[in-house]
């Protein structure tokens, strides 16, 4: 591939068309597997520009671009806003509200920036479109419903994606990061984090204040969990290895002089490692177990919340993928940076069949903000406004450069 031969360039019709799509889209964010006013806009686009496009997994899209005998290649945006109020003031910011599952009313907002990711994936369909004499091969464009939950590349697995979409030899995606705009971050290897979260409910016995011989605490027991499972790291994981473990949330009792009958907590693990996940989730059970029976209490309830699995860039594919970005973004656009905690359900579309994938962090921020001495807002803050450009173009041109280093003829 050369840069020549790629439709990389945007016009500016191009770039009128990607900024309404991508205010469009800011101002109408959804929550996780709710977005099908999301998915209906998608279907629309992709159907207009003559590609086959339907749903899958509740709120997915995919869409299958065909030019031909040739390589197919998967590329991946997800499309979820999150449960929070915006407050950057943009004339197009966002006054939606949604319903989470417990019937709770909130804002909703594009606060992780996945809007940036769908623009970035149809204006990159668009140009495809468009400039079909310059590859040939078959392209799949996978919207993912429920990044923020991890419940949206597992409910596309399941639903069968990948019985009736083309399979991909290679998965590409990207994320929008608090970086300079213009510039990628790719990670050889291990990118992010593996995140497994749980609910432990504390089963204890419900007594007067006054009367503890009565009762089983479950504060006490619930505190004494809280405390040990802090060891976990400190003395149970490799020295060399890294792992985090996180008690998000403690609740119990409702008066002063009620023992409550249940305590519940939330526990967040990040690992690298399968063999140090393994280590650090046997070791929460054994612990929640023993501190239960040491309290004379039963096994509490483990409730899974979510399961993020590992998100590995193939360092063959990432290789080559890196010497075409320094063609297409420039020699000092690209950064390799060690892996990041964070964590994201991409990874499982490569695995369900098998093939390598790839995945880096785009720059959401023009070099005159980051020069500016105020710290800038990044994914998940309601302050959280990239500059429209070049963060939309970087992303385009990121995508297609990423699925035309295997299509372009
Ligand atoms: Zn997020
Ligand atoms: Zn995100």
């Amino acid at each position: 591939m050369t840069t020549e031969t790629i439709p990389l360039e945007l016009s500016a019709d191009h770039r009128t068309a990607m900024h309404e799509i991508y205010r469009h889209l800011h101002s109408h964010p959804e929550l996780s597997m709710q977005e099908t006013e999301t998915a209906d806009f998608i279907l629309k686009a992709l159907t207009d520009l003559g590609i086959e496009a339907y749903l899958c997994g509740g709120t997915g899209v995919v869409g299958v671009l065909r030019n031909g005998e040739g390589p197919v290649v998967g590329f991946r945006a997800d499309t979820d806003g999150l449960p929070m109020l915006e407050d950057t003031g943009l004339d197009f910011a966002s006054r939606a509200r949604g319903t989470l599952a417990d019937g709770t009313d909130v804002p909703v907002m594009h606060g992780c920036g996945h809007d940036t990711h769908i623009t970035a994936a149809l204006t990159a369909a668009r140009l495809l479109t468009e400039g079909t004499e310059t590859w040939a091969g078959t392209v799949v464009f996978i919207f993912q419903p429920g990044e923020e939950t991890a419940a949206g590349a597992k409910a596309m697995v399941e639903d069968g994606i990948w019985d009736k979409a083309p399979k991909p030899e290679v998965i590409y995606g990207q994320h929008v990061w608090p970086g300079l705009a213009g510039t990628v971050n790719i990670s050889r290897g291990t990118a992010m984090a593996m995140a497994d979260s749980w609910k432990i409910t504390v089963q204890g016995r419900q007594a007067h204040g006054s009367q503890p011989d009565q009762s089983i605490d479950p504060i006490v027991l619930g505190a004494h969990m809280v405390v040990r499972i802090q060891t976990i790291v400190a003395r149970e994981v490799h020295p060399m290895k890294s792992a985090v473990v996180t008690i998000g949330t403690f609740h119990a009792g409702l008066k002063e002089n009620i023992i409550p009958d249940t305590a519940e907590f939330s526990v967040n693990v990040r690992t690298f490692d399968p063999e140090v996940r393994e280590v650090v989730l046997g070791s929460l059970r054994r612990i929640i177990k023993a501190e239960a029976d040491a309290s004379g209490a039963p096994a509490p309830a483990i409730e899974e919340i979510s399961s993020f699995p590992q998100c590995y860039n193939d360092p063959d594919t990432t290789d080559a993928l890196i010497k075409e970005f320094h063609l297409t973004l420039g020699e000092g656009s690209v950064n390799e940076v060690p892996p990041v905690m964070g964590s994201e359900d991409f990874g499982l579309f490569a695995t369900a069949i098998g093939v390598p994938s790839v995945y880096w962090m785009f720059g959401a921020y023009a070099q005159e903000r980051l020069d500016a001495d105020t710290p800038l807002p990044g994914n998940h803050s309601p302050y959280f406004a990239p500059d429209l450009e070049p963060t939309l173009t970087t992303g385009v041109r990121a995508a297609m450069t990423a699925i035309l280093s295997k299509v372009a003829r």
